[in-house]
C-alpha cells in the first residue's frame, strides 16, 4: 500500500471540532500523525494539492437503495457504489427492500460479500424489521445484528401494528442496533401519490396527507420513550414532524430525523406537469413545510442529511403518474444541492455543520467506525470545492438509472475527489 499526503487543504473534522488549514497524512489506509511517520518502506508517496479545497472525513449517506439482490436492471451494488463515490460518499447504508429481503443472515452475508468484491466505497447493509417487510412477524433481529447489519428498518414499508413495532424496538435495544423507520400510516395515506393540498385537488391525484407521516412520528416518539431506545425517522417531509421531533428531543427522548434534498429543493407544484421524476415517497410538500424543515436543520432538530437514492428504469417511470413507482436517484446531486441551498442560498448552516450532518452525526447514530479524520482512523476522505459552479448532467451519471428531476440545474459546490482506505476511487 502506498502513502498519501493531502497538502494545504482546509481540514474540517467536526468530530474533533477541527477547522484549520493543514496537511493530512495517510499510510496503509489509515490517517497518521505526521509526514515523519510515513514508513521508509514507502517508495511512492502521492501528493495531492488541496489548496482552496475542504478536506472532510469521507461522507456517509445512510439512506440509499442499491437494488441488489433482485433489481439489478435499476442499479447494482457496483454501479450504486460508483455513483456514491462520484457524489463524494465513502460509505453508504443500503435499504432492505430487495429480493430476497435481507430478513435473514444469509442475504446479509450475500450483500456484504458482493460489496467487498465489487464496490469502490463501503456498503453497509440494514436488515429488515419484519419478515418480508410485511409488518406482521419480526425478522430474527439478533441474528441480523450478528450478521453485521448497522441498523434495522422496513424502509419502503412501515410496520403498522404498534405492538409488533414495540417488540422490534425492544429487541433492537437488547442487541444494540439502532432502528430506522419510514413513517407512513397506511390508512391515512391510502393510495395517495402527491401531497394532499391545492395541487392534489386541482389535478385530481389522490392526496398523501402530512398527518400520514406525523402520526407514525408520534408513535415512534412514544415507543422510543417506552422502550428507552433510539428510533430514527427517515426522510421527514412535514412541518408537523419537525415540531414533534423538536418537542420530544427537548424532553430527552431518543428520537432523530433526516432530510433529503428534494424535500427542500422542490414543492408540490412541481407535479403539475405529471412528470413522474417528481413522484417521491413521502411526496414533495408545501412552502410552509420547507420552511419548517429548514428551521429544523438550523436548530439541530434534524441532524442527518441523506439522499434516499431510489433508482428506477426509464420504462418503469414512463407510465401514468398514479402507477409509476415512487423515488428518484440522488447520490450524485445531494451534496451539491445541500451546499447550494443550505449554505449559499438560504444561509441556514455553515459548511462545517453540513459536513457534521454527513459524517459524525450518522456515524454516532449507527455506531460505526467512520466520519472522522482522527489519527488512526480509516483513511476515508472527501475533498470538496464549496464554490465550484457546475451543471447537473444526468446522462453523465455513474448510476445505472436516470430518474432525476434535477437535470440541467446549476449548482454551486460539489465533491472533487473521493478517497477510500487511502486510495482515490473517484475524482472530477
Ligand atoms: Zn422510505
Amino acid at each position: 500500500m502506498s502513502a498519501t499526503i493531502i497538502r494545504n487543504g482546509r481540514i474540517i473534522d467536526p468530530a474533533n471540532k477541527r477547522d484549520e488549514t493543514a496537511d493530512v497524512y495517510i499510510a496503509d489506509g489509515k490517517i497518521i500523525d505526521a509526514e515523519s511517520e510515513i514508513p521508509h518502506s514507502k517508495s511512492e508517496i502521492e501528493e495531492i494539492d488541496a489548496k482552496g479545497l475542504i478536506v472532510a472525513p469521507g461522507l456517509i449517506d445512510m439512506h440509499v437503495h442499491l437494488r441488489e439482490p433482485g433489481f439489478s436492471h435499476k442499479e447494482t451494488i457496483e454501479s450504486g457504489a460508483r455513483a456514491a463515490a462520484a457524489g463524494g460518499f465513502t460509505t453508504v447504508v443500503c435499504m432492505p427492500n430487495t429480493s430476497p429481503v435481507p430478513d435473514n443472515p444469509s442475504t446479509i452475508a450475500w450483500i456484504k460479500n458482493r460489496a467487498s468484491a465489487i464496490a469502490c466505497v463501503n456498503v453497509l447493509p440494514t436488515g429488515a424489521i419484519s419478515k418480508n417487510l410485511a409488518g406482521e412477524e419480526l425478522a430474527p433481529i439478533g441474528s441480523l445484528a450478528q450478521a453485521g447489519v448497522v441498523a434495522i428498518t422496513d424502509d419502503g414499508h412501515c410496520v403498522q401494528n404498534h405492538e409488533v413495532m414495540r417488540r422490534a424496538v425492544e429487541y433492537a435495544r437488547m442487541v444494540g442496533v439502532p432502528l430506522l423507520d419510514h413513517c407512513q400510516d397506511y390508512d391515512l395515506v391510502g393510495n395517495g401519490v402527491v401531497h394532499e393540498g391545492y395541487w392534489s385537488t386541482l389535478l385530481g391525484l389522490p392526496g398523501w396527507p402530512a398527518a400520514g407521516e406525523e402520526v407514525i412520528v408520534m408513535r415512534n416518539i412514544l415507543l422510543a420513550e417506552l422502550c428507552d431506545h433510539h428510533i430514527h425517522c427517515q426522510h421527514l417531509s412535514t412541518a408537523g414532524s419537525v415540531r414533534l421531533i423538536r418537542e420530544a428531543r427537548a424532553r430527552g427522548v431518543k428520537i432523530s430525523g433526516e432530510v433529503c434534498p428534494h424535500h427542500i429543493a422542490l414543492t408540490d407544484d412541481a407535479v403539475q406537469n405529471f412528470d413522474t421524476n417528481y413522484k417521491v415517497n413521502p411526496p414533495l410538500r408545501s412552502e410552509k413545510d420547507i420552511d419548517a424543515l429548514l428551521e429544523g436543520i438550523t436548530d439541530g432538530t434534524l441532524s442527518i442529511l441523506c439522499s434516499d437514492h431510489a433508482p428506477h428504469a426509464n420504462f418503469e417511470k414512463e407510465v401514468e403518474f398514479d402507477v409509476a413507482p415512487f423515488g428518484i436517484i440522488g447520490l450524485e446531486t445531494e451534496l451539491g444541492l445541500f451546499i447550494n441551498l443550505l449554505v449559499h442560498k438560504y444561509r441556514k448552516i455553515d459548511i462545517a455543520r453540513l459536513i457534521a450532518m454527513y459524517t459524525v452525526e450518522p456515524a454516532r447514530l449507527l455506531r460505526i467506525d467512520a466520519g472522522t479524520l482522527s489519527v488512526g482512523a480509516r483513511a476515508h476522505v472527501t475533498l470538496i470545492d464549496p464554490k465550484l459552479e457546475w451543471t447537473v448532467k444526468v446522462n453523465q451519471f455513474h448510476s445505472a438509472s436516470r430518474n432525476s428531476p434535477f437535470d440541467g440545474w446549476e449548482l454551486k459546490g460539489r465533491a472533487v475527489r473521493t478517497i477510500v482506505w487511502g486510495k482515490t476511487v473517484w475524482k472530477l
